[in-house]
């Protein structure tokens, strides 16, 4: 059982809390009353530009330094933000990174990747693999750095684990304190620990997770992170409680789908708040849906978490074009 954050060692690397924000002429556009809808900027998370696995890293970092480690090391996709913002806490504190992604070396190095270079991380380029083989590849990487002299610490694929999870119970509180009237809080479900962290303070009712393809079984994945955690009142939801979207997936993870097009566009031109197509773009997409199925209701306190993702948004081809039609078409 994971520590309450109040004894976990905590490495800071970013201002806290974010700011809450109220987000009234998206609000309108989306059906809910002008009061309504507030949008948490994690985002604004000051590391390393920013998004959600900041938090979970100075867990996950705070762990490490007490361990004495030498070197960060963790995996992902080519357009990760946790490996990206993983290489920028290791410039922070001091340490090396290791980042081994599953990709080939001649993926276009734009967006994420870009930044992983300047932050100076080592990249592993593991192939195309699935992600089981990602994590013995990155084990194995542990393995080698161990034995030339290193001290690695392997930090979980998306920074997902009850640790990690205790950065998501920390913002819940935050939430708390800037809106005590919070209905529910609308954020993208990747590797998890982000609604699991979220659930364990608010509680399952008040958690809609929108599936973004990342995970095979994502309310199983938030039920397993959520069972090492210590619950609001020492219970813990069961998978099937959790408020769980699947209906943003689309041909999957990396693809952009029409619903997160127009979510994009919606957002940036109402708010001039930008989204990326993978994660932030499924979450608001999930959240107009909702609005349309009764499941978020007018005359609720509504918060969307931004969880940042923008360098992905110049990591990804499809969605440059689509916003560039824009410039010619008119
Ligand atoms: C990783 C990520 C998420 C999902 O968070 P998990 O804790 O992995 O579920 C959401 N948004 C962005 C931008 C991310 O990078």
């Amino acid at each position: 059982m994971t520590n309450a954050d109040g004894t976990a060692p905590r490495a800071p690397l970013s201002s806290w809390p974010t700011p809450l924000e109220p987000a009234a002429r998206l609000g309108l556009r989306l059906g809910l009353g002008p009061d309504d809808l507030w949008i948490k900027r994690d985002d604004l998370t000051g590391l390393g530009g920013g998004g959600n696995k900041v938090r979970k890293l100075e867990f996950t970092c705070g762990q490490a330094l007490a361990a004495g480690a030498t070197t960060l090391v963790t995996c992902g996709a080519p357009q990760s933000n946790h490996a990206r913002l993983t290489a920028a806490a290791a410039a922070r504190l001091g340490l090396d990174a290791v980042l081994v992604l599953a990709a080939d070396p001649g993926v276009p190095h734009g967006g994420n990747l870009a930044l992983d270079g300047l932050f100076g991380a080592r990249v592993v380029w593991a192939g195309p693999v699935g992600e089981a083989e990602l994590g013995a590849r990155t084990a194995a990487v542990a393995d080698e750095l161990r034995a030339g002299g290193e001290i690695p610490a392997l930090v979980p694929f998306g920074g997902s684990s009850p640790l990690g999870a205790l950065g998501y119970a920390r913002c819940a509180r935050e939430l708390l304190t800037q809106a005590p009237d919070l209905d529910t809080v609308v954020v993208a479900l990747g590797s998890g620990g982000t609604m699991a962290g979220l659930v364990s303070v608010l509680g399952a009712h008040r958690v809609l997770g929108v599936h973004c393809g990342a995970v095979e079984d994502p309310a199983g994945t938030v039920g397993a992170l959520l069972s090492g955690m210590a619950g609001p009142d020492g219970g813990h939801p069961d998978a099937g409680e959790l408020r769980v979207r699947h209906d943003q997936v689309g041909a999957g993870y990396p693809v952009l789908t029409e619903p997160v097009m127009a979510a994009l566009t919606l957002a940036a031109r109402t708010e001039g708040v930008v989204l990326d197509p993978v994660y932030t773009g499924r979450a608001m997409a999930g959240l107009i849906a909702a609005v349309c199925d009764g499941d978020v209701r007018p005359g609720h306190r509504t918060v969307f978490l931004h969880t940042g993702g923008l360098p992905g948004l110049f990591g990804h081809p499809d969605t440059l074009a689509r916003a560039a039609e824009d410039l010619t078409g008119r």
